[in-house]
Formats: C-alpha cells, structure tokens, sequence
C-alpha cells in the first residue's frame, strides 16, 4: 500500500505575502493587514502590475491576505485548528530577489 506524506502549516505561520517583479526582480513584502495601493512596480521600474485604478487581482490578493488574517488563531476559544496543506516539494523561496524595496511593515 502506498503512502503519501502530506505537510501543512498553520494559518498563524502566515505572516504576509511578497510580490516579485519578473522585469526587475526587485521584491516587496507585505504583512496580512497591509493595503495593496500600488499599480506599477515600487522599484521604479514602470512594470505594470495591476490594472488601475480598478484591478480585480489586486482585490482577489488583499481578500485571501483578510481571508487568511480572519482564521482562528491557535490561541482562539475554537475547538479547531486550521492548517493549510502545501505541496510536498514546496521550498522557500530563492532569497537572490534585490531586497531594494523590501518593506518593513510593523504598523497598521
Ligand atoms: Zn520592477
């Protein structure tokens, strides 16, 4: 019979979302509670990332960062926890993108 190893990790892991510039690969992090304002890339690089002023994918990104800041934390009076299944193979992510515009968000 075979196996399958599954992995998961808890919502609370979830700290933001990063989005990479495929022109200049420049980065920027954003935590869950951040708003998405921009449209082109920060890096100045005049990459269009999001329709203006209107873009239905920058408002499907900010809903799944609400959705994911909504669900019950460990600490939370649920009788639950939530995890989230992720790919086997999944590996972080190459740390090479310029770090140039690389937010710090501890407020908001
Ligand atoms: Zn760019």
């Amino acid at each position: 019979m075979a196996s399958q190893e599954k992995h998961y990790i808890e919502a609370s892991d979830i700290l933001g979302v990063r989005f990479d510039c495929k022109a200049c690969r420049a980065s920027l992090s954003l935590k869950l509670w951040d708003d998405i304002k921009l449209v082109k890339c920060p890096a100045g690089c005049e990459e269009t990332w999001f329709e203006a002023p209107k873009s239905p994918l920058r408002d499907s990104i900010k809903s799944f960062m609400d959705h994911v800041l909504s669900l019950p934390r460990p600490e939370s009076d649920k009788k639950f926890r939530v995890y989230l299944e992720i790919a086997p193979d999944a590996a972080p992510c190459d740390k090479d993108a310029r770090a140039a515009t690389e937010k710090e968000s501890g407020t908001g």
